[in-house]
């Protein structure tokens, strides 16, 4: 009854949300600040007697709101396609851009959803070894000239790896290759550059955004695309016909009616993320350049990530560990306020 590929599906893993009062969640790459007010007053204004109709199905003032209130000149709403969180946005790529037993690429280590939706499609995993950043376009290049991927994913800043990879480079794979290139921008704006400008000039790259990371909004799951017309029409034509909302429409447009908050609340979290990395380097800790609101980071020996892992869960702080060979010597650590951030570092 059940599809083969399905049976055999491992689906992706979230991080626990574990109902415990008094836990310290540094696991799931949230947002350690409430949303604008706004949002609740929104809310609050909303009539749920407009509940009993459907929602606009192509999100007009969302789209148009996006546009105005995104300092990255996201060209007009034509430009912009919105989902049920970025996940959802990133699934509908893998089918519109995706051939029948085509071939999807990604990193590894990164967003470990990219192989998931590559299974679910049934189509072929390429995975290109997490270049450093001096190799970045030369092996990626070369990958994609042996995989041959209708689509490449790439998540920029990376994750779990918190790096970000400039834009030159970016543009340089999307000019070398001749499939779609999807920049996953989840944490762009921790970051200092991002690659919509990029997505609006090329045929052949598309950005994915979320409101669930700098805009304090997980649990609306709301995310968008930026990119050519052709690539949103794609997206537009394979959606579910009410895919967000009325809710989720009317709490995102408030948010991006107030960017202050969010910039404020980023400020907090990028001098906090200084002060964590600088701490934990002087305690011998390796750490990389995080351009997002978590810290990639490794122990000193003889501490094992795996041991501190667990130790931090004994003490109700929840931070994220992946097993395996590229990413098992390091701790993924959410910036959270600076009081949960003391209370990490002493327990470490
Ligand atoms: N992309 C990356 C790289 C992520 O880490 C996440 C969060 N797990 C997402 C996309 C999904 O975000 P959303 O909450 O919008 O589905």
């Amino acid at each position: 009854m059940i599809r083969s590929s399905v049976q055999h599906l491992s689906p992706y893993t979230p991080g626990e949300q574990p109902k415990v009062p008094g836990i310290i969640k540094l696991n799931t790459n949230e947002n350690a600040y409430p949303p604008s007010p706004r949002v609740a007053e929104a809310l609050r204004a909303f009539d749920c007697a407009k509940l009993a109709r459907y929602p606009d199905p192509m999100c007009v003032k969302l789209r148009e709101k996006i546009c105005i209130t995104d300092g990255n000149a996201c060209g007009t709403p034509n430009n912009i396609f919105v989902g049920n969180g970025s996940d959802e946005v990133l699934r509908l790529m893998v089918d519109a851009f995706v051939e029948n037993n085509g071939t999807v690429a990604y990193f590894n280590p990164s967003y470990s959803l990219y192989p998931v939706l590559t299974d679910i499609r049934e189509a072929r995993r390429f995975e290109i070894p997490l270049p450093r950043p001096g190799n970045f376009v030369a092996e990626t290049l070369a990958a994609l000239r042996r995989g041959k991927p209708d689509l490449l994913f790439t998540a920029n800043p990376n994750a779990p790896t918190s790096e970000f990879y400039p834009v030159d480079a970016i543009r340089e794979i999307c000019g070398n290759f001749p499939g779609v290139v999807v920049i996953d921008e989840a944490y762009a704006l921790f970051a200092e550059d991002n690659c919509v400008r990029l997505a609006l000039s090329l045929p052949n790259a598309i950005v994915a955004r979320t409101m669930s990371k700098a805009w304090s909004l997980a649990g609306l799951r709301l995310g968008y695309a930026i990119g050519p017309e052709p690539l949103i029409d794609a997206l537009c034509k394979i959606k579910d016909s009410y895919n967000v909302d009325f809710l989720a429409q009317i709490a995102a447009e408030a948010a991006f009616s107030d960017p202050g908050r969010m910039l404020a609340n980023r400020a907090k979290i990028i001098a906090t993320r200084g002060r964590v990395a600088t701490e934990l380097r002087r305690r011998s800790w390796q750490c990389a350049d995080s351009a997002t609101n978590f810290i990639w980071a490794s122990p000193p020996p003889p501490l094992k990530a795996a041991d501190v892992n667990e130790h931090l869960k004994s003490k109700n702080i929840f931070v994220r560990w992946f097993p395996g060979e590229t990413t098992g010597d390091f701790l993924r650590i959410t910036v959270g306020t600076d009081a949960e951030m003391d209370a990490f570092l002493n327990a470490v």
